[in-house]
């Protein structure tokens, strides 16, 4: 195909940009640049009554976000009524359209068949009976949608309409409209629905949201956008389902889009997210992760484990919480599901005496093991205080402990991990306590001990 391409992705500013919109964006952005050619931004601004605060600046902001760059734009429709009405009066002129109590109506022809074809659906028919006369022009001085975005995808030489399929029942209207202007049909690619899990068009509750909500939610750009990419596309010769903006500037075909509706699947983007999070560096996640740790009041980081030295600038804060939050890397779907994991390296743990105890241990066993926990833990030397040790020592011992009895290593190992961190699940006592540090770890195993009568 040659340079000429030029697709536009034309938004009505009536609210914060949806995850359909996103696609659209993401597909005329994609389809542009695999041929060398143009993105255009056109606001549709012409539906006065519906217009949102702050929709505009959310769409353009959006785009940016996600590196959906536009060459052109934002064209505003509302910029431009001198234009829909010579365009309107030309039609008037030529006798296929006539005012209406104020309005202006096109003619629209009733027999026959208008037959078209689109890139992702192929050939398709529509009776014209279906149709009627349709308002242009508005007793208001505005254009409709079906005037309006004709015009403007005519002045500004879009080769490619790519959009939602609801607008396909419309198709003979702007067939119409163009022979009467003369003027010749760009290709048109009509976006299937997207749907939830019951197969029902996504509603507001579900997917239908800004996409905005999903990065307040803590996804990743990354992921938003490779699972809206694969909301009815995916490559027709492998199972790739990662990639970036790039990879899919490649590999994505707009043929290849899928007629039937695309199911949005939550569990499939909670399931992409991990792998990005999985992808980035911890001090990366660090920087991503900042505005939920704010938020829970988590970033009034604490004294840092001697060990630390103070680091270069005095603070070693950002490797203490990187530390942290490379432990919980392996399993995280969602970073705003951080806080809540790792909130007890910042405070103290607040539980019941009987979070401590394992299978049948009683409270004579579970105080003997706490201190027996204890006192490995006094008598390591600060140098011998991490990770590899801790676990040596401990398992070493409690190899001890068991053997030739009935009990098991969950006996040493369980009152220590719930003493860390008061909860039934977390990552290992090793790794922890060499976050803690030696001071806190004590003290954490010592108000265990206090706790049981
Ligand atoms: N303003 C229309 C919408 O938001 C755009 C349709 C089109 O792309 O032509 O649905």
């Amino acid at each position: 195909m040659s340079n000429k391409t030029r697709t536009r992705f034309a938004p009505s500013p009536t609210g914060f940009l949806h995850v359909g919109g996103l696609r659209t964006a993401l597909y005329n952005y994609l389809f542009a640049k695999q041929n060398g050619g143009q993105f255009i931004l056109r606001i549709e601004d012409t539906d006065r009554a519906r217009l949102a605060e702050g929709a505009e600046k959310n769409i353009i902001e959006t785009l940016r976000i996600f590196g959906l760059d536009f060459d052109e734009g934002p064209i505003r429709q509302s910029e431009r009524l001198e234009r829909y009405k010579e365009r309107t009066e030309e039609l008037v002129k030529k006798g296929t359209a006539y005012p209406d109590a104020g309005a202006v109506r096109f003619k629209m022809g009733k027999d026959g068949v208008t037959e078209f074809t689109d890139i992702i659906r192929g050939e398709i028919q529509i009776e014209n009976k279906t149709q009627e006369d349709f308002v242009i022009l508005k007793s208001d001085g505005y254009p409709t949608y079906n005037l309006a975005h004709l015009v403007d995808d005519h002045d500004t030489a879009i080769t490619h309409v790519i959009r939602g399929d609801e607008f396909i029942s419309s198709m003979p209207k702007y067939i119409a409209l163009h022979k009467a202007f003369g003027w010749e049909l760009p290709q048109y690619a009509h976006l299937p629905l997207i749907l939830d899990k019951n197969r029902a068009k996504l509603s507001k509750r579900e997917g239908e949201v800004a996409v905005y909500d999903f990065l307040d939610k803590g996804y990743l750009k990354e992921a938003v956008l490779n699972f809206v990419a694969l909301l009815g596309w995916h490559p027709s010769k492998s199972d790739k389902e990662l990639f970036t903006l790039e990879e899919l500037i490649k590999e994505f075909k707009l043929e290849d889009v899928q007629k039937a509706g695309a199911i949005f699947d939550i569990q499939k983007l909670d399931w992409m997210n991990g792998e990005y999070i999985r992808k980035k560096t911890p001090k990366e996640l660090v920087r991503l992760a900042m505005p939920f740790l704010e938020k829970a009041r988590l970033t009034l980081i604490p004294t840092p484990p001697p060990y630390e030295g103070g680091g270069e600038r005095g603070g070693g804060g950002s490797s203490f919480l990187e530390k942290i939050i490379a432990l919980e890397q392996p399993r995280l779907k969602k970073l705003s599901e951080l806080p809540e994991k790792i909130d007890y390296f910042f405070k103290e743990p607040e539980y019941d005496a009987g979070m401590l105890k394992w299978k049948k241990m009683t409270n004579n066993e579970i105080k003997k093991s706490l201190e027996t926990s204890k006192n490995i833990l006094e008598s390591l030397k600060d140098k011998d205080f991490n990770k590899e040790n801790l676990e040596k020592v401990f398992l070493e011992k409690a190899g001890n402990l068991s053997a030739g009895k009935a009990g098991d290593r969950g006996e040493l190992l369980w009152p220590l991990r719930a003493a860390l961190t008061g909860r039934k699940a977390s990552p290992g006592p090793f790794e922890i306590m060499e976050i803690l540090g030696q001071k806190k770890s004590i003290t954490r195993v010592q108000i265990a001990i206090d706790k049981i009568i």
